[in-house]
């Protein structure tokens, strides 16, 4: 293909390429999405979620991505009827020193060390901060009603290459995830598998983590009527069946944290895998094997929604950069077929 107004296709339907094809539509563009699982069978759509940068690489383009995503999220909690979002004081608890505020701190402007008189027994250190909490399956459905509203084009179809992708837009930008080590040949992408439990709110409306617990992580989520409990990060685990017993050590990890959990009624327990890459994200211009520009954004391992809106800017500024007049020229060598 060529044109005068050049069409992208977004490879993609989970946070990355909803919210990419948002901002690509701002700036004018065509734009068509092309996936093979639709918004709500996506990894996204089981993220806790919160804003939070957790298992990403590498930290001084994620520390961007993340200051850069808080006040969309901040502005998108005004209207959390229809978006999900909302605002939340996390309370981050760790069991040994941790010499300092996070590595990410610059992304959050409130975030304040907490003095030994606030710590619960067994901790040694800990930090709180405003963090946005974001209901997953209704936060992107919201991305996607706008995208279609704006005239955006959705299509399920599954690729077996990116040079496939070319055929449907004259710009491919890559968002799909653990998708990668097939459409890109990147055996760096790679699962980190996570299992949550949902239950009801027993009146919890703070964010509590415990990252530290030597059983696992222990976080708890409250979203309006339920609470998600957390989890588990399994390195290179592909099996999307949740345990009851994994749960079960779930729940009794979070029930230290708060006692209030412990007979709180189970709703659902579900299992994703987090798009996790050696080498941290990869957002790059790239040349498909057929000549077609192509601009990768995956890899965002546990942050892909914290990360979502500072990297689909980063990307609209590489579209941009390619002008409307792009002529798609003969095969060129060594790109990513
Ligand atoms: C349990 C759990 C908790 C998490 N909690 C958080 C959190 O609190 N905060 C946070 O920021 N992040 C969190 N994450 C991480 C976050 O979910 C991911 O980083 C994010 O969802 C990645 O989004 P994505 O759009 O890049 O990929 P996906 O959501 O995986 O979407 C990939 C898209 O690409 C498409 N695709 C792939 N291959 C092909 C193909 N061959 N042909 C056509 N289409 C294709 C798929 O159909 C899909 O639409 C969590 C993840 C898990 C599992």
């Amino acid at each position: 293909m060529s044109a005068a107004d050049p069409t992208v296709v977004v490879v993609g339907c989970g946070v990355s390429g909803l919210t990419t094809a948002l901002r690509l539509r701002r700036l004018g563009r065509t734009v068509r999405i092309v996936a093979d699982r639709p918004a709500e069978r996506t990894t996204s759509a089981v993220a806790g979620a919160t804003w939070f940068p957790y298992k990403v690489d590498p930290p001084h383009r994620a520390l961007g991505w993340t200051a850069a995503s808080r006040p969309v999220f901040e502005s998108l909690a005004a209207s959390s009827e229809t978006t999900g979002v909302v605002l939340r004081t996390c309370v981050m608890l760790h069991r040994s020193p941790l010499g300092g505020a996070p590595w990410w701190a610059d992304a959050a402007p409130d975030l304040a060390l907490l003095g030994r008189a606030q710590l619960p027994p067994g901790f040694a250190d800990g930090y709180s901060f405003t963090q946005a909490v974001i209901d997953m399956p209704m936060y992107l459905a919201y991305l996607l009603d706008r995208f279609l509203a704006h005239g955006g084009e959705l299509l399920h179809a599954r690729l077996s290459s990116l040079t496939e992708a070319a055929r449907y837009g004259d710009v491919v930008v890559n968002c799909c995830g653990l998708g990668a080590r097939e459409l890109c040949d990147d055996p760096a992408t790679y699962p980190v598998r996570g299992q949550w439990l949902r239950v009801d709110n027993p009146g919890i409306d703070r964010v509590l983590a415990d990252f530290d617990h030597p059983d696992g992580d222990a976080y708890i989520i409250p979203h309006r009527h339920s609470c998600i409990l957390g989890g588990t990060a399994d390195e290179n685990a592909w099996d999307e069946t949740p345990g009851d017993e994994v749960s079960a050590r779930i729940r009794r990890r979070c029930t230290e944290l708060d006692p209030r959990l412990a007979g709180a009624r189970a709703l659902e327990q579900r299992v994703g895998l987090r798009p996790v890459r050696r080498g941290g994200v990869r957002l790059e211009l790239d040349t498909l094997a057929d000549g077609t520009p192509c601009v990768h954004n995956y890899g965002h391992g546990g942050a892909g929604v914290t990360l979502s809106w500072g990297c689909a800017d980063e990307v609209t500024d590489l579209v941009r950069s390619l002008g409307t007049d792009i002529d798609t020229p003969p095969a060129a060598t060594g790109g990513t077929s």
